[in-house]
C-alpha cells in the first residue's frame, strides 16, 4: 500500500501510534477523539482533548522510542514496510497492539460498548426473508450483502452498510476499500483479502464467485465489500447472477462512487444548469490492448464526461476525444485518491493534460472529469489541502 504514514497523536500526555494509510490513520485519529472507541483496561477518549498528527519518525531507533513511548498502537496498514519492526518494538516495551483488519495478530482489541453491538441477526433478518423467497427455489441458509464502501473516506459508507458490516460473518474485500472499515466487523468474522497483493496478482473473479457462495452455503452472513458503487465498474452484476443461478439469498447496498465522491470534494458539480444538461461515466481501461470506446457517442455539447481506470490510457482518451470533435481547450481535471487527506486534483485544458499529469508525479486511484464544469472549480473547490472538521451527529458516551 502506498502512502502509509505513522502518526502519533499525543492524548493528554498517553500517546497512541497510529500506522496506516492517510484516510485511515485520520479516521482513527477522530475515532479517539470522539470517544467511539474503548479500549480493555483504559479509556483511551476519557483523556484525548484534541488530537495533534505528529511527524513520521526518521529512523528505525526513533521508530522503536515512538513505540516504546505509546499507550497503544493501531496498525492499520499490514503491508507496512515498518510493520515487523513496529510489532518487534511493541511487544519488547509491552504495548498492547491493535490490528483492526485481523484482531488474532495483535494483542488489544478495542470494547464497545454493548448498546452499539448489533445483535447478530439470521434467518429472521428482513432483508434476508424478502430475498429469500426472490431466491429461485433456493435453500436459504446463507446470505450474502455486496457493499459499496464508498469513494474512499471510511465515513462514506452508508449507514446500511455500516449496518451490514456489523453482522457479518465473513468479509471478502479489496485494494480501494479503506481498511479501518473492517473495526466494525464482529471481532470473529473471517476477513479474506482478494485485491493485489505485493506479489501482484489479484484473486480470479471466479474464484470469488465460487468463495461467495461457498461460505454462503455454510450458512453464513457473506459481506462483499467493494469500493464505491458495486455496480459502477465493479463486477457487481457478475457475482449476484452466480448467486442468483445457485439460488443463495443476497442484498445489494449501494456506495457513493468515486464520480459522486471525487467531484464533490473537488468542488466539480458533475451537472449544472448552466453547463452540463447529462453526464456520462465510462472506462478507460484497455481491453487487449485497446481503448474500446465510441467517441463519436460520447462527445455532445453540454455533456460531462467521467472516465474510471483512466491513467495509463489518458493520452489516447484526450487525443481520440479533440480527434472526434471536443474542442482541444475544454476543462479537464485529474483527481487522486478522491474524498482523501491525499486528495489532489490537477486541471489543464484537455490537450495539455496528458503532459500536465506527467509532470506531476500523480498516481492511481484517479478519476478523469471533462466538460464546462470543469472550470467551476476555480470558485467551487472547497476541500483541498485542509481537512475539514467533521461534524458528528452521534456521540454515544455522552
Ligand atoms: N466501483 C467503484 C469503481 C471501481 S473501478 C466505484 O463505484 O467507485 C476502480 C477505479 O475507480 C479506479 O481505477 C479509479 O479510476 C476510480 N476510483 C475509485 N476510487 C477513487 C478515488 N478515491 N479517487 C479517484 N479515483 C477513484
Amino acid at each position: 500500500m502506498t502512502d502509509t504514514l505513522i502518526l502519533r497523536c499525543s492524548t493528554g500526555g498517553r500517546p497512541v501510534l497510529v500506522m496506516g494509510a492517510v484516510p485511515d490513520a485520520e479516521y482513527w485519529l477522530d475515532a479517539l477523539t470522539l470517544r467511539t472507541t474503548l479500549f480493555r483496561g483504559w479509556d483511551a477518549a476519557a483523556t484525548v482533548p484534541g488530537v495533534a498528527p505528529m511527524e513520521r519518525p526518521r529512523d528505525a531507533s526513533s521508530l522503536d522510542e515512538a513505540v516504546a513511548g505509546s499507550v497503544l498502537v493501531i496498525i492499520l496498514d499490514e503491508q507496512a514496510p515498518e510493520l515487523a519492526s513496529v510489532i518487534r518494538a511493541a511487544r519488547a516495551a509491552n504495548v498492547p497492539i491493535w490490528v483492526p483488519g485481523r484482531p488474532e495478530a495483535g494483542t488489544a482489541e478495542p470494547v464497545l460498548p454493548e448498546k452499539r453491538r448489533p445483535a447478530r441477526q439470521t434467518a429472521d433478518h428482513p432483508e434476508q426473508t424478502v430475498n429469500a423467497t426472490r431466491a429461485a427455489g433456493g435453500t436459504a441458509t446463507g446470505f450474502v450483502s455486496l457493499v459499496g464502501a464508498g469513494p474512499g473516506a471510511p465515513d462514506l459508507l452508508t449507514l446500511r452498510g455500516l449496518r451490514t458490516l456489523q453482522w457479518a460473518d465473513v468479509v471478502i474485500h479489496d485494494r480501494l476499500v479503506a481498511a479501518s472499515l473492517l473495526a466494525h466487523v464482529p471481532p470473529d468474522a473471517e476477513r479474506i483479502f482478494v485485491g493485489k497483493r505485493r506479489s501482484n496478482h489479484a484473486v480470479p473473479q471466479e474464484q470469488i464467485n465460487q468463495l461467495l457462495l461457498d461460505r454462503a452455503r455454510e450458512g453464513k452472513h457473506v459481506v462483499r465489500l467493494k469500493g464505491g458503487d458495486p455496480f459502477i465498474f465493479g463486477r457487481g452484476g457478475e457475482e449476484i447472477e452466480h448467486l442468483m443461478e445457485a439460488g443463495v439469498p443476497f442484498q445489494v447496498v449501494p456506495g457513493v462512487t468515486a464520480a459522486s465522491g471525487c467531484a464533490a470534494y473537488a468542488g466539480i458539480p458533475l451537472t449544472h444548469r448552466d453547463h452540463a444538461q447529462s453526464c456520462v461515466f465510462a472506462t478507460g481501461h484497455r481491453r487487449e490492448g485497446e481503448l474500446d470506446l465510441d467517441f463519436d457517442g460520447l462527445v455532445r455539447d453540454g455533456r460531462t464526461l467521467v472516465f474510471y481506470m483512466g491513467l495509463h490510457s489518458l493520452q489516447d482518451l484526450c487525443h481520440g476525444l479533440i480527434k472526434h470533435g471536443m474542442r482541444a481547450d475544454m476543462p479537464a481535471a485529474l483527481v487522486q485518491q478522491g474524498t482523501t487527506v491525499a486528495q489532489r486534483v490537477v486541471t489543464a485544458p484537455l490537450s495539455a493534460l496528458p503532459e500536465t499529469v506527467a509532470q506531476s508525479g500523480i498516481r492511481a486511484p484517479t478519476l478523469l472529469i471533462i466538460g464546462e464544469v470543469v472550470g467551476l472549480r476555480d470558485r467551487l473547490a472547497w476541500f483541498e489541502g485542509t481537512r475539514e472538521p467533521m461534524a458528528w451527529a452521534e456521540n454515544p458516551d455522552r
